[in-house]
């Protein structure tokens, strides 16, 4: 008999603790989001893939075409071109692709960059199951950036 009430003392207590920390879990902050509707920013420490830096003065990028990302990559994945124009000092930049499936975000190519060209994008809501979205042409999304 004792033990048949102890069970529901003991049971009573649970259902009393569990409601206590439902109840002040449901007044705390939210600390999710109701996904993809709602997005968070990322801290500006955050590596997304690499992208060419858009100087405001100017309205373009700063890339010297000088290749030494291209170099320094691990993986390979940074196609850099640049051509000599009359009338221009040093390359102009036509080409500056990413094959984003083999980046392990090591940051070589952030850190061998002397102009400071290039920079980690915030972006992290990149899904897809064809391969072919993860190749970016960084030039043509620096213009195109607003
Ligand atoms: S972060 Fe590393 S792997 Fe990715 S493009 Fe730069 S150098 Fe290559
Ligand atoms: S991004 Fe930087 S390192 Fe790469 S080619 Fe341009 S200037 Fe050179």
């Amino acid at each position: 008999m004792a033990g048949y009430f102890k069970n529901i003392i003991d049971g009573t207590m649970s259902l009393i603790s569990g409601m206590i920390i439902t109840n002040k879990v449901c007044w705390q902050k939210d600390i999710t989001l109701q996904y993809p509707h709602q997005t968070i920013k990322m801290t500006p420490r955050y590596r997304g893939h690499i992208q060419l830096v858009k100087d405001p003065e100017t309205g373009t990028h700063s890339c010297i075409s000088c290749g030494m990302c291209q170099k320094g990559c691990p993986s390979g994945c940074i196609t850099v071109k640049g051509e000599k124009r009359e009338g221009v000092k040093g390359k102009v930049l036509v080409q500056y692709d990413l094959d984003f499936t083999t980046c392990s975000l090591c940051g070589q190519c952030v850190e061998n960059c002397r102009p400071g060209a290039i920079e980690f994008s915030l972006e992290y809501n990149l899904a897809s199951p064809r391969k072919e979205d993860y190749h970016f042409d960084l030039l043509k999304r620096v213009e195109e950036q607003k």
